[in-house]
């Protein structure tokens, strides 16, 4: 699968700045859904009017031939307008809520809620002679390398003295584990899970590198067996840990604020900053759409209504201002975090950590 970082980072990139209802952004769960998305349909037709409806009419036949012409299995989101002969899609592994948006740009929040919420991880299963190491991007298990080794586990009577078979019983083990960083070195994420029974995850902890022992994020006590019960207990995890970070953030953004620091808040303070490329961590609460508008040909947005750009005096197109901050964000390699934290309503829905002031 693709790469969503990147994928959102450049779809960020593209907007009409001569004209309003442009692009259309469909998100939909192949199969379901196919009421909900023609009902929307329906309503943009009624309501669009001249070369704008002409041109969303054209981009939904395009993305309609796209999709009878794509073997689609898996949840998507395609963004498309006939006026630039674009269209761009991305499938995804977790499910999305249907929707289609009309807009001078594609509609990307969607996208960067899953991919904030869904953080990729690897995950290392580890004994003395076997190890499993799991990519999971997504909520998915993308990739799997199986490791194991003969190790002989006792000593029988005869052989060798029981100081030298111990001897070589850790030689063996530690070539294993060897093998194993190897592996896992090629492979490894920001975030790593450590599990399996006994020591012997402790042991490989020790043997690693000092980057990779910072990304361990958590280590779990659990037989070699349980693989199944471990990739839900890692999901869960980091799901909850997602969420700590949103409150984290949030504290952090309150305590820059008091100390007059590195920070903005509010829909103006935050936009000039993510405008600037001052913005560092973007927070956006999760869930709620302001009301705004923005001008694509001289790129200003304000929340509220306006009937003329300010400066252009040209047309102005009704947005959600919250899209329009994020989009500016992700231009700028912003870090995004969304949070239901509700002390962030408080501050105005959105607020930001700076690189510079
Ligand atoms: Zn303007």
């Amino acid at each position: 699968m693709q790469d969503l970082n990147e994928f959102i980072r450049e779809i960020s990139e593209i907007y009409d700045k001569d004209s309003n209802d442009t692009f259309v952004s469909l998100y939909i769960n192949r199969g379901s859904d196919k009421k909900i998305i023609d009902k929307r349909i329906q309503t943009c037709k009624s309501i669009l009017k001249g070369h704008e409806l002409d041109n969303f009419s054209k981009t939904m036949d395009e993305i309609d031939n796209f999709l009878r012409s794509s073997n689609i299995k898996h949840p998507i989101a395609i963004f498309a307008s006939h006026k630039y002969n674009f269209i761009n899609s991305i499938q995804l592994s977790v499910p999305i809520d249907s929707s289609l948006v009309v807009d001078s740009s594609p509609y990307i929040r969607p996208l960067a809620r899953i991919q904030d919420e869904w953080e990729s991880f690897t995950l290392v299963l580890i004994s003395t002679n076997y190890a499993k190491l799991f990519s999971v991007s997504l909520g998915k298990v993308e990739h799997t390398k199986k490791l194991s080794k003969d190790i002989m586990n006792k000593h029988k009577k005869g052989g060798c003295s029981q100081a030298r078979f111990n001897r070589l019983r850790r030689g063996a083990i530690h070539a294993f584990f060897v093998e194993v960083k190897e592996a896992l070195e090629k492979i490894a994420d920001e975030r790593i899970i450590l599990a399996g029974p006994g020591n012997a995850k402790q042991q490989f902890r020790e043997l690693l590198p000092k980057n990779l022992q910072d990304n361990i994020i958590e280590t779990i006590g659990i037989d070699i067996d349980d693989e199944k019960e471990l990739l839900k207990e890692s999901k869960y995890l980091i799901s909850e840990k997602e969420k700590q970070k949103g409150h984290d953030a949030v504290i952090k953004l309150k305590q820059e604020i008091l100390k007059d620091g590195l920070a903005v808040y509010g829909v103006q303070e935050t936009l000039n900053a993510v405008k600037n490329g001052q913005v560092d961590l973007l927070l956006i609460q999760k869930d709620i759409k302001l009301h705004g508008w923005i001008c694509e040909h001289c790129q200003v947005a304000n929340k509220g209504t306006a009937s003329k750009c300010p400066y252009c005096n040209g047309e102005v197109s009704e947005v959600d201002v919250l899209e329009e901050i994020l989009e500016f964000a992700k231009r700028t390699d912003a870090e995004i975090e969304f949070t239901s934290d509700e002390e962030l309503s408080n501050l105005g829905h959105v607020g930001a950590i700076l690189r510079f002031k």
